[in-house]
């Protein structure tokens, strides 16, 4: 008798386990991916399990933080550069140039390296050290500015565009504005994916909600869950303080007071990417630090996630609005990036206490604060 490999023995325990579940499909990531473009967007929908149990509703996060940048704004960078190649705006050996609080720039960095092109970042010079240091290890020329308001000539979009005119063979992609690069990924690639995942589940989708920054991904998932669903989705958008949006869908005005700890969301204006799609909304959440600081260590303790200050207001408001839907209703948010690129401020005492933070944490959360 011949005697059998271990493999083969292995393979053969296996087979029964197959046959029980015949419906099993591959993953879509099971199969290779082209590049780092490639590996961009297909990201899972995350239960948000204390949330959902807590409400009796189905609050689910849109993986976003699992894109090869690790955040929502790589479909943007490659809808960008893809619309520059696509328009002749840039031709091999270029340059992108871009005014980014940092995440598209993440993007941009990766998708710039990966198709041969140099990268120049005008930012805000609010932003988080994480940020910039990780623009600078992945090529790119980064130039931190004094964050003024857009309409002042020396805001870092205005310095972004006048770079690209001093260059040969350079494209400012104007993320803002251009709606047929950002906000047109995301009616290809992100609203179509979460129409198709919920709607594998009994009783589809209820509802949709997100803050926005250039807005692009709240214009184009919302355009997309509307035209799919005929205009049964609920859609919604969460608000930072210092933000005129949610003035704006609620009461039709551009008010805005204050700040937020929130880094890459918030805005004063209604952009481009924004105007076609803002009609289309049924309502807007405002959400304050003090809800989104306890809900980034609340996801922490509960549900073992680490996420960015956008991601946990989104899941503020996302909460919110399965309670305004009802019991077993189901709502989608988007998990932006994780708390990585943030932590030296997040988990550090110093800093929460300058944003009069600390105090609002409940003693059970204090050992997660770390620095
Ligand atoms: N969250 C984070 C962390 C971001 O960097 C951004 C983009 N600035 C957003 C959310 C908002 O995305 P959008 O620009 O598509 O509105």
């Amino acid at each position: 008798m011949r005697s059998t490999t271990v493999l083969q023995r292995a393979l053969r325990a296996s087979r029964p386990l197959q046959q029980a579940y015949p419906a099993l499909q591959p993953h879509p990531h099971s199969l290779p991916v082209n590049g780092f473009v490639g590996a961009i967007g297909n990201t899972p929908l995350i239960r948000i399990n204390s949330l959902s149990n807590e409400t009796g509703c189905e609050i689910l996060g849109k993986a976003e933080f699992m894109n090869p940048g690790g955040s929502v704004k790589d479909r943007a960078a490659w809808g960008l550069v893809k619309w520059a190649e696509e328009n002749g705006k840039i031709k091999p050996g270029g340059t992108i140039v871009e005014g980014t609080a940092g995440n598209t720039g993440i993007g941009l960095a990766h998708v710039c390296r990966a198709r041969g092109y140099k990268c120049v970042i005008y930012m805000p010079n609010t932003q988080s050290q994480e940020k910039i240091d990780l623009l600078r290890m992945l090529g790119a020329e980064v130039h931190p500015v004094p964050a003024v308001a857009f309409d002042n000539p020396e805001n870092y979009n205005h310095q972004a565009k006048r770079h690209a005119e001093r260059l040969d063979n350079a494209a400012w992609v104007n993320q803002f504005d251009n709606a047929a690069g950002n906000r047109q990924a995301h009616i290809d690639t992100t609203g179509p994916e979460i129409y198709a995942q919920t709607s594998l589940l009994p009783g589809g989708l209820q509802g949709f909600i997100c803050s926005t920054g250039t807005g692009g991904t709240l214009a184009g998932i919302t355009h997309s869950l509307k035209q799919q669903s005929g205009g049964k989705i609920q859609c919604w958008l969460a608000d930072p303080p210092g933000s005129c949006l949610e003035s704006y869908v609620n009461r039709g005005t551009l008010d805005r007071e204050g700040g937020s700890i929130t880094e890459g969301i918030g805005q004063g204006r209604i952009t481009d990417n924004l105007s076609p799609d803002i009609k289309y909304l049924d309502g807007a959440i405002h959400v304050p630090d003090a809800k989104t600081i306890r809900m980034i260590y609340h996801l922490l303790h509960e549900d073992g996630l680490y996420f960015g200050a956008s991601t946990a207001l989104n899941v503020v408001a996302a909460k919110e609005l399965a309670v305004k839907l009802g019991k077993g209703s189901r709502v989608v948010t988007i998990l932006c990036d994780g708390a990585y690129r943030y932590q030296s401020r997040l988990f550090s005492k110093k800093w929460l206490e300058s944003k009069d933070l600390y105090k609002e944490l409940p003693e059970h959360l204090l050992k997660y604060v770390a620095l």
